[in-house]
């Protein structure tokens, strides 16, 4: 509705524009046109006036002022005549292009708010799942007159849980935000340290589920910011072990190919079906079974981070996958070049 609105402001507001320019540009070619025309005139009525055959015109033309007069109004009122109707053709022409322009202005902000307003009401269901799990399980247990310390440790652990996934939520909702909005400066960074920074972090999980690590590391200097990197390959090793059964392994390959990085991170996890592939970047999606089926922890986010920190580093990422087999994320960056 508001939006309705200002496409038809922001359409009036280009005619007017339109009206206003075709307007002084009327006046003005009104005035020159007008001059002309009585310059015209009277240069022709003086020569007829000065010629040798002047006295047989005047048996027909007794007062050629008078003539002069009503032809110079003639052509004045024909010319308004003509500008009004060139008018009239701009502001027809003004509306539709009016309404192009308008549209083709306000279809972006339209979008993207209407995008913020998916965010928000994704992230606040995702911020709802586990308050209203808290209440349920605190409401229990208040009405429960013989609750004894076993069971208030219970829902303490429980709760906890749930403040926990709220933690991670907003975790991942802070990161989304803030690298959406910076621009590091990029800087020489070693691809080689990142990836074992990153894997150092992600080591104590893939420990608990037992899975190896193949990884042919190679030197590689590439042009990036070294924080968002870490979090970025963080991201990728964190669902390659998520997704991934136990006593799996997950290889990290690094290469340089044409001017520049390429990481791939491959695992013999769950896969990602094809109808799932174009959707799985986009903030707040899951696969199907990874919500139900497989009921790992997760928002959604990961990928779409992923998907920011790579935009802010002049990369992109690709994936290939089959379900069942395993997946494949690669990352390309450009190297670094010495000055
Ligand atoms: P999250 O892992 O928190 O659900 P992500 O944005 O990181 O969110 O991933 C989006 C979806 O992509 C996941 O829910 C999952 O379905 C799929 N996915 C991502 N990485 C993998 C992987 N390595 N193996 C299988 N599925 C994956």
């Amino acid at each position: 509705m508001i939006f309705k609105f200002a496409y038809f402001k922001l359409t009036l507001f280009y005619m007017l524009i339109a009206s206003v320019v075709s307007l002084a540009f009327s006046i003005v070619i009104y005035n020159i046109s007008s001059q002309e025309i009585a310059r015209g005139l009277g240069n022709q009525y003086r020569m007829m006036h000065d010629a040798p055959v002047r006295g047989n015109l005047s048996q027909f033309i007794p007062d050629i002022e008078q003539v002069q007069r009503e032809q110079l109004a003639e052509s004045n009122r024909k010319l308004k005549i003509n500008l009004l109707y060139f008018n009239l053709l701009v502001l027809t022409l003004s509306s539709v292009a009016g309404y192009l322009l308008a549209k083709k202005t306000l279809e972006p902000i339209e979008e993207a708010m209407e995008a913020q307003n998916r965010f928000t009401a994704d992230a606040s269901h995702e911020l709802r799942t586990p308050l209203t799990a808290m209440k349920t399980e605190i409401e229990v247990n208040l009405r429960d007159k013989n609750l004894n310390l076993t069971q208030a440790k219970a829902l303490l652990n429980s709760n906890l849980e749930e403040v926990q996934k709220l933690e991670s939520l907003s975790n991942a909702l802070l990161k989304l935000a803030r690298f959406e909005k910076n621009s590091p400066a990029l800087k020489k960074v070693d691809l080689k340290e990142i990836l074992i920074e990153a894997y150092e972090k992600v080591e104590s999980l893939a420990a608990r589920k037992s899975i190896k690590f193949e990884n042919k590391l190679i030197d590689l200097r590439a042009r990036g910011d070294k924080q968002s990197l870490i979090e970025l390959f963080v991201i990728l090793l964190d669902n390659a072990i998520k997704y991934s059964p136990e006593k799996s392994s997950i290889s990290i390959r690094m290469k340089e190919s044409r001017g520049r990085a390429e990481v791939s991170i491959s695992d013999q996890g769950v896969g990602i079906k094809s109808s799932d592939l174009p959707y799985i970047f986009n903030r707040f999606y899951r696969a199907d079974s990874s919500r139900t089926k497989e009921n790992i922890d997760g928002y959604g986010l990961g990928l779409s981070i992923a998907k920011s920190i790579l935009e802010l580093n002049n990369g992109d990422i690709s994936v290939s996958s089959h379900p069942g087999k395993g997946s494949k994320f690669t990352v390309k960056i450009p190297l670094h070049q010495e000055e």
